[in-house]
């Protein structure tokens, strides 16, 4: 009886999964056709990143609704248009360094180390550094990329990440940040932690409602742009909101 019990499990398992697969290819088309997810790398790593495995198990059957999700120490994951339009936005390429600020899930963080991958000839380009100010959710985050396979591209860091990460700040610039988080304007940290020509992402506004802000660095001065309407949860630190 054990025995055909644990066949009866696998193969519910497996139908899950299947299951899975389907309703991840069914939202990339919905996002497809709402023009939100456009290029081909992106669309490439909302396919490969398997959200569900990113997800509480309470909340796991609502995967692939495009809404976001709680993950416990009143944060959320945030809904799959929302990572996508970030995506889209930050325009990443193999071999990019990127810093993201609330880790969280690790979902966000998987996508992009899917596209960035590091070159055969430079290990150190294309990783993802992401910060977590939440002891509880860096465990989190991390078994979820260890299960998924990302603990090699993806660093998961405890902090203020509106600090930056002090530790490599002298040495390290980063082609790409994104604040997962709302913040009260683009912390200052971030801003000199960012490469040339680099792109920062926040979404700025109180901790209610935001625009999603987009800044590019060019030689000495910084171009902003307004990407859209946003409610993320808050950016909480030394130069993001106090509490
Ligand atoms: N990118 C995440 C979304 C996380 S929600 C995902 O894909 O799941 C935002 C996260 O930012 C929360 O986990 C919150 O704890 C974290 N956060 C808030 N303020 C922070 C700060 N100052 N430094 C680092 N993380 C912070």
């Amino acid at each position: 009886h054990a025995l055909r019990g644990d066949l009866l499990l696998n193969g519910l398992e497996t139908m899950l999964e299947e299951n899975f697969v389907k309703q991840r290819q069914a939202l990339i088309r919905s996002l497809i056709s709402q023009r939100i997810l456009r290029s081909s790398n992106v669309i490439r790593a909302m396919e490969a990143v398997p959200r569900e495995k990113f997800i509480l198990e309470e909340y796991r059957r609502s995967a692939y609704i495009d809404t976001p999700l709680p993950i416990g120490e009143g944060q959320t994951v945030s809904a799959p248009h929302m990572v996508a339009i970030m995506l889209e936005e930050l325009d990443l390429k193999k071999g990019l360094n990127v810093l993201e600020i609330g880790a969280g899930s690790g979902y966000s963080a998987a996508l992009m180390a899917e596209i960035v991958e590091p070159t055969v000839s430079d290990l150190n380009k294309g990783h993802v550094t992401s910060i977590e100010r939440v002891p509880e959710l860096i465990n989190f985050a991390r078994d979820n990329l260890k299960r998924t396979g990302y603990s090699d591209r993806v660093s998961i860091v405890f902090g203020d990440g509106t600090l930056g990460y002090p530790e490599r700040s002298k040495e390290m610039l980063y082609d790409r940040i994104v604040v997962t988080a709302a913040a009260p304007h683009i912390p200052v940290y971030l801003r000199a932690q960012l490469n040339k020509n680099g792109i920062i992402l926040v979404p700025v506004g109180d901790t209610f409602m935001q625009t999603l802000i987009k800044a590019t660095k060019y030689e000495e001065k910084m171009e902003f742009r307004e990407v859209c309407n946003c409610m993320f949860v808050p950016l909480i630190g030394e130069d993001g909101f106090r509490f």
